[in-house]
């Protein structure tokens, strides 16, 4: 009998294992997938890991979770610098002195904000004294006309599918703009991508355990867990865990184009955003950035890209993203109200909580519910 069986191997059920396992537990971690590690997997092309289920970069301010991670891998030096390309022109993101300065020709944080506040003014001006009804209003306001059209507007049509103009204002909460030449795209304190890749991290946390891939926990007779282990530890969908009793929850999805270049360094960067509607993508990956740098680039004569497109969710797709409308909130506190009745289950991860989660927080989270539940047994 096992103490734990864990459904999913992600960041959630690999980390939850890794401290059951540390506090003695026996646990069985199974998978639906021919891998573990869940959406951090990496597949190795060409020496080249690829991000398979799309670009990962750690980042926290936790120092907790910093320290736990790097108890198990290095972490590399990779910031998160991404670029954007607008019909050809070049300009650094986060929207900072450099695009400014590429933008306008200023120099000084002094010139950048008269002109970004002039076309704040102009843009409030425009409105007449009501609040901006859309997406595209509430953006001039916050940046501008020029930012807006060159940074935002066709990349946002692209990832949502609808003009700016109807979708809704609230998307858009703030735009920060620096008025530095800084282009690291957080603000954490730590970043970076574990030195050998996610996969090493995964192996790591899950050393000693039990695993079973290919594996879905529905068709397997796991799904009579109690004969098997004393605790559950779920980290699939909600949904899907209670049948999808009360309707199926929405997600939204991204689709990949993967192909290997024949040149050892495609675009100098690991993340380029197109942000006109000149290409269908909106952004394109070049994986070895992560982990090559300097001469190593040159060292390894292919590159992988992936060119990622914003796609409409159907069954059979990935789940990624929740949709974060009423019906899905309202779907997704019914199916919690269930969960929290059932007994010896925990329900954790981005799947069994429907919830966005950077990797981060969601180890914070298996740390967190690791130490409340092993220490109730
Ligand atoms: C496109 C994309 C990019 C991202 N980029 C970043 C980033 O740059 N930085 C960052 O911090 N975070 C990023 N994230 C978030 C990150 O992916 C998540 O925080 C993390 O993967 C969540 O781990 P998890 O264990 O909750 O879920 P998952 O990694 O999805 O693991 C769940 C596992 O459960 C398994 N499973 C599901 N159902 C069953 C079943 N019936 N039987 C058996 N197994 C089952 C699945 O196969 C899967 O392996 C990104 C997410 C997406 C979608």
């Amino acid at each position: 009998m096992y103490d734990y069986l864990i459904v999913g191997s992600g960041l959630f059920g690999a980390t939850f294992a890794h401290q059951a396992a540390k506090a003695g537990k026996r646990c069985l971690v199974i998978d639906k997938r021919p891998h573990l590690g869940g959406n951090v997997y990496c597949e190795k092309v060409e020496g080249i890991n690829v991000h398979k289920y799309g670009a990962h970069i750690f980042h926290t301010s936790n120092r907790e979770v910093w320290d736990f991670v790097n108890t198990l891998v290095e972490f590399n030096r990779y910031t998160n610098c991404p670029v954007a390309n607008y019909k050809g022109r070049l300009f650094n993101l986060p929207f900072n002195m450099n695009t400014f300065n590429a933008l306008w020709g200023v120099q000084t944080p002094q010139e950048a904000m008269a002109k970004i506040e002039s076309q704040k003014a102009e843009a409030v001006a425009a409105l007449g004294g009501r609040e901006p009804q859309n997406l595209e209003e509430q953006a001039l306001c916050l940046v501008g006309r020029d930012v807006f059209e060159i940074l935002i507007k066709e990349y946002t049509e692209k990832q949502w599918g609808r003009p700016c103009s109807e979708l809704p204002a609230f998307i858009i909460k703030r735009l920060p703009v620096r008025l530095v030449f800084d282009n690291n795209y957080f603000n954490d304190l730590y970043q970076g991508i574990p030195a050998g890749g996610y996969n090493l991290l995964i192996d790591r946390l899950l050393e000693g355990i039990e695993c079973k891939t290919s594996t879905d926990f529905f068709t397997s007779e796991y799904k009579d867990w109690q004969r098997f282990a004393h605790h559950l530890v779920y980290t699939g969908p909600i949904d899907q865990y209670f049948d999808y009793r009360f309707g199926k929850l929405d997600w939204r999805t991204v689709s990949f184009r993967t192909r290997v270049e024949p040149v050892p360094n495609y675009q100098g960067n690991a993340v380029v955003n197109y942000t006109s509607h000149e290409k269908p993508y909106t952004r394109v990956i070049e994986h070895k950035h992560f982990e090559m740098f300097g001469q190593q680039v040159y060292d390894c004569p292919v590159s992988v890209v992936s060119e990622e497109y914003s796609t409409e969710y159907r069954e059979g797709m990935e789940p990624y993203y929740p949709v974060n409308d009423e019906r899905n909130n309202s779907l997704a506190t019914q199916y919690r109200e269930l969960a929290a009745a059932e007994h010896d289950v925990i329900f954790g991860g981005r799947l069994a909580e429907y919830r966005y989660y950077d990797m981060a927080p969601v180890i914070e989270s298996a740390l967190n519910r690791a130490a409340s539940s092993l220490y109730n047994i």
